[in-house]
């Protein structure tokens, strides 16, 4: 029986990568469609600094056009925010070439820009913060900036893992073994002593949470945390192509499967995935966000750089929508 639906998913998907063929084909060469929809904003935010050292790190592709830890990044992104409400978007997410929390004044000075335009009538429903969790539970993190962050909007602390086991994700972080980690329900109960919603990016890494095994193991013990939303997507190049730290194709289909067999699904997402119902866990399975297609009728992410460039995807030459 599960052989047979397996067969009758493989077909889906089959006919899914078709018509999605043959929609870009059509596209190509019809000039009938523009943009129609600005789904949400990520901000480059900080000095770039971090205190892992992730051997597949991305972060330091954008480190050139890093900023000081305590100047926010604000050129640009009041653009991006009434272009983004605009086209119907309603999430930002902060973000950094490096750790976020390693530069709390930055990301105080991003959020009172994003207030300030909330005030003005461009706020965003939900307005997240991506971290590696590793300062949550300093100090003056947990009683200072998490509170004041609150105050002025975030909604959200999302925070990156590769597995729920203490030690296979310290691995992947590759820190030195002076470096302290609090463990997750630390990180969790920071976040929500702060009146935040705690989210998860749990990383499906080669080697790691590659399977659907494994891929089930956490969002179980991220339930009994009292974590409710988990996003996944598979590592690989800043490009979107395969790497070394990517699972393999077969075991992504079979994570893929398990959601579909299992779950009820919550809505798709237009550029893959979607999102389903792991027993009241919100479980998420995207793609990497990288390149824009040119014809695609969407823009899934405005990016703001530091130095002011607003541009409709992170890694291509040109795709600007506003550069000094
Ligand atoms: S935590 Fe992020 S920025 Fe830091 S080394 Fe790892 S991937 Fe790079």
């Amino acid at each position: 029986m599960t052989y047979l639906k397996m067969v009758l998913f493989a077909l889906m998907v089959a006919l899914e990568t078709v018509i999605d063929w043959i929609r870009t084909f059509i596209r190509r060469w019809i000039v009938d469609t523009c943009v129609d929809k600005i789904y949400s904003i990520s901000v480059v935010v900080g000095s770039g600094e971090c205190n892992a050292k992730c051997r597949h790190c991305g972060g330091r592709f954008l480190r050139p056009g890093a900023l000081s830890g305590v100047q926010g990044t604000i050129k640009g992104l009041e653009s991006a925010i009434i272009l983004c409400k605009q086209y119907g978007g309603w999430a930002i997410s902060l973000t950094s070439s490096g750790e976020p929390l390693m530069s709390p004044d930055a990301v105080t000075e991003t959020l009172r820009e994003i207030d300030r335009l909330k005030r003005m009538g461009y706020g965003m429903a939900f307005v997240n913060l991506f971290t590696n969790g590793f300062l949550l539970t300093d100090q003056r993190i947990r009683e200072h900036y998490l509170p004041l962050w609150k105050s002025l909007g975030l909604t959200a602390v999302a925070i990156s893992i590769h597995d729920v086991d203490y030690a296979r994700n310290r691995e992947c972080y590759n820190v030195a073994d002076e470096v302290a980690i609090p463990t997750l329900a630390e990180m969790v109960g920071a976040v929500k002593d702060a009146g935040l919603v705690p989210r998860i990016t749990l990383l499906l890494h080669r080697g790691y949470c590659d399977n659907p095994v494994d891929y089930q193991r956490n969002l179980d013990a991220l339930r009994d945390l009292g974590v409710y939303m988990v996003t996944s997507w598979a590592m690989c190049k800043p490009n979107g192509e395969w790497n070394q730290y990517s699972p393999s194709r077969w075991n992504l289909f079979r994570i893929r499967f398990f959601l579909w067999a299992n779950c009820p699904r919550v809505f798709n997402q237009i550029w893959g995935g979607g999102v389903y119902n792991y027993h009241g866990l919100s479980a998420r399975l995207t793609t990497y966000v990288s390149e824009h297609k040119p014809t695609n009728n969407f823009i899934r992410q405005l990016v703001v750089f530091q130095d002011g460039t607003v541009a409709y995807s992170w890694f291509q030459e040109g795709n600007f929508c506003l550069k000094g």
